[in-house]
């Protein structure tokens, strides 16, 4: 089993990034990252304080617009408006779900489309689907296709799996491999499980994206799998883990991501390299 680390991966985006940065920043252009939290989730918090510290390392500016998981989805909206306005501020992350009563497909449509750095408006997610990519692929969906590529993991003609249909990663992601060829099917909740098995023990490659543990058992593999999983769960004792059962799966694939090591820190590193990108369009734009 080839054990595929995010680390490289992450390492040759973030030197990118870091080329980017210091050119704009000679520039005095600081590229600058708003990142909007309405409600404290944990996993939230735990996210942006891994982005923030990255950000850092690689030159890249955040700002935190934090707001109560009361707020109203008109107090949003204002605050997206500062953010959108703002010339300084060149890419824009919003955690979502959102609290229960907003209304998440209007606000994450009102994003400029510029600062759209992980791809969550219509614009950004309808050019995925047509081919006529304008804006930012999701970050999530994008590491996952990183990873592949990164490890030379041939596409064209393969069957793959994506478990997991939400615009975050189950949908992108399909639409990507598919625009790279691959024959791709894709299960959900609905999908029987006896289903899933047989598409997995089928598949040459199979993205988890379940964001349940033991979603890919044992049985669903027998050799000739590349698993990229990018569930992120915790297990009995508080350890972070995958869709996959790592420990029961790990000798019965031909390669697989670790979690926590493999598709969270590529997608930190796309997050930074989007922002930097859209910073850098602005100083072209502005002739910086
Ligand atoms: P989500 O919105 O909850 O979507 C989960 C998807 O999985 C849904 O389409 C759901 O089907 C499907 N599903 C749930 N249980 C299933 C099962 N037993 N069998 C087959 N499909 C099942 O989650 P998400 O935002 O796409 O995220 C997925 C996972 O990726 C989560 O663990 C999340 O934490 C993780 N994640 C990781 C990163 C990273 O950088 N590593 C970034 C973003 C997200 P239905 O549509 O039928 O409900």
């Amino acid at each position: 089993m080839e054990l595929l680390k995010g680390k490289p991966v992450a390492d040759k985006i973030n030197e990118k990034t870091a080329a980017i940065t210091e050119e704009l920043l000679s520039k005095d252009i600081v590229p600058t990252l708003a990142i909007l939290r309405v409600g404290s989730d944990p996993s939230d918090i735990a996210y942006e304080e891994s982005a923030v510290k990255k950000a850092k390392s690689l030159g890249v500016h955040v700002e935190k617009y934090i707001m109560d998981a009361k707020s109203d989805e008109s107090d949003v909206l204002d605050v997206l408006k500062v953010i959108n306005d703002d010339e300084n501020i060149h890419g824009i992350l919003m955690f979502r779900p959102l609290p229960a009563g907003m209304d998440e497909e209007k606000v994450r449509n009102h994003l400029a489309a510029a600062k759209d750095v992980d791809g969550i408006t219509d614009a950004a997610l309808g050019g995925i689907f047509t081919g006529n990519v304008s804006g930012f692929p999701p970050c999530t969906a994008e590491a996952a296709m990183t990873i592949l590529k990164y490890y030379g993991i041939e596409l064209s003609g393969k069957k793959a799996v994506v478990i997991g249909r939400s615009l975050v990663v189950g949908k992108p992601v399909a639409m990507m491999l598919m625009a790279e060829h691959a024959t791709v099917t894709i299960c959900h909740s609905r999908t029987p499980e006896e289903d899933l098995k047989a598409a997995c023990l089928d598949a040459d490659i199979i993205i988890c994206a379940a964001g349940r543990r033991s979603t890919l058992t044992e049985d669903c593999v027998n050799g000739k799998q590349v698993v990229i999983d990018v569930g992120i769960n915790f297990d009995e004792e508080g350890k972070m883990c995958g869709d996959a059962d790592f420990e029961a799966v790990k000798d019965k694939v031909k390669a697989i991501t670790p979690v926590p090591g493999g598709v969270g820190g590529v997608t930190t590193a796309l997050l930074m390299h989007h922002t930097a990108a859209a910073a850098a369009a602005y100083a072209a734009m502005h002739k910086a």
